[in-house]
């Protein structure tokens, strides 16, 4: 029997961080877990085999690929699938996010450094400026930009030819993108959460990589409770270990990823302290909804936009809540799930 009597102390700040979906410090070998093809890439089944005839169709005719635009929640794998296109395409891939291009001229510069046929990879690409955004509508349409040099009657504008190539946007908020933006990509791709049966096969891929062992259960305890994310799955599997190696013998089972997953708060559902919280203060707070974003992300005290992009896809996508127009609601399976009896909500 495993002693676990000695209380490893994890913090308030490391149990909001491993369910978060986007990168944190300790995400940072997460390069080395990066599938570098189409076909080391686990699920998202659609969107591989309609980007594989893409890719396929695009080589035969000597073009480059058509503009990409991926969009999902954080750490369903947009970055992996951009570098995955660059290599199935054989050309080079350069990165950068929307937020980090300040300026006109900070595009400019990466366009006009690309080689023909290259991948401009630009992520949360819905926060991009206005002023940049304007320079990518001539570049992705046809291939050149205009830049203004100089200032007021002197000024004089120079239009610059682009070699060909292909941008890969990726968002989490694609209703925050632009509609001449959205238009000028051909290829548009909705990343889903994952199964834990394809979580599965990702905590299995990253053990081998890591060279920790594990067996099956314990594999999919990890996935299944890793609410659809690759990151989180990836995450987890290396808290988990640590308790394996500390308390076990180094193999992750079953009863390991139950008892280190139940001390990071997360549940045998999945759910974790905040989207149980979210759930209770909707029920407990405003009778089961419907309760505006901005209220409920108050009343615990959260960001609103962590509530959408983190907890929202998962609790919606498992049925624990709604949006409706009039705000958010808790749905039956909620009120089972935290045990408090069902009174009907008001908004259902
Ligand atoms: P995003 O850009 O959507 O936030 P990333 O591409 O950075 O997500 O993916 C996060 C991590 O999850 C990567 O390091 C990768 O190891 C893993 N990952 C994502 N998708 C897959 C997949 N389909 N198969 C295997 N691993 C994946």
């Amino acid at each position: 029997m495993i002693d676990f009597s000695d209380d490893i102390n994890i913090g308030e700040e490391n149990e909001k961080e491993i369910v978060s979906a986007s990168v944190i410090k300790s995400d940072e070998g997460e390069a080395s877990l990066r599938p570098l093809t189409l076909d080391e890439y686990i699920g998202q089944d659609k969107v591989k085999e309609n980007l594989s005839v893409f890719i396929k169709s695009a080589k035969m005719r000597g073009e480059p690929l058509d503009h990409v635009l991926l969009h999902g929640p954080p750490g369903l794998g947009k970055t992996t699938l951009a570098s995955i296109i660059a290599s199935e395409m054989g050309v080079t891939i350069r990165k950068t996010s929307g937020p980090a291009i300040e300026k006109p001229k900070d595009l400019a510069a990466l366009l006009t450094n690309l080689n023909e046929n290259d991948v401009l990879f630009i992520d949360e690409i819905h926060r991009m400026n206005r002023y940049v955004e304007e320079i990518l509508y001539p570049a992705m349409e046809d291939k050149h930009i205009d830049i203004i040099i100089g200032q007021g009657p002197t000024a004089t504008s120079i239009c610059l030819e682009l070699k060909n190539f292909t941008l890969v946007g990726a968002t989490t908020r694609s209703g925050q993108l632009s509609s001449p933006l959205r238009d000028r990509f051909g290829i548009d791709l909705k990343l889903e959460l994952y199964t834990p049966e394809e979580l599965k096969q990702i905590v299995e891929r990253s053990a081998s990589i890591l060279g920790v062992p594990i067996d099956s259960d314990g594999a999919y305890e990890i996935a299944s409770r890793s609410r659809g994310t690759p990151r989180i799955a990836n995450r987890m599997l290396k808290r988990v270990r640590d308790f394996a190696q500390v308390y076990g013998n180094g193999v992750i089972t079953r009863e390991i990823a139950d008892i280190a997953l139940t001390r990071l708060e997360i549940d045998a559902c999945g759910l974790d302290a905040m989207d149980r919280r979210l759930l209770t203060s909707i029920i407990e707070n405003y009778g089961g909804g419907p309760v505006g974003l901005e209220t409920i992300a108050s009343t615990i005290n959260e960001e609103s936009i962590t509530i959408e992009d983190v907890c929202e896809p998962f609790l919606m996508q498992q049925g624990y809540l709604t949006r409706t127009p009039r705000g958010r609601c808790a749905t039956k399976k909620a009120y089972d799930h935290l045990k408090i009896p069902y009174i009907g909500a008001m908004g259902t």
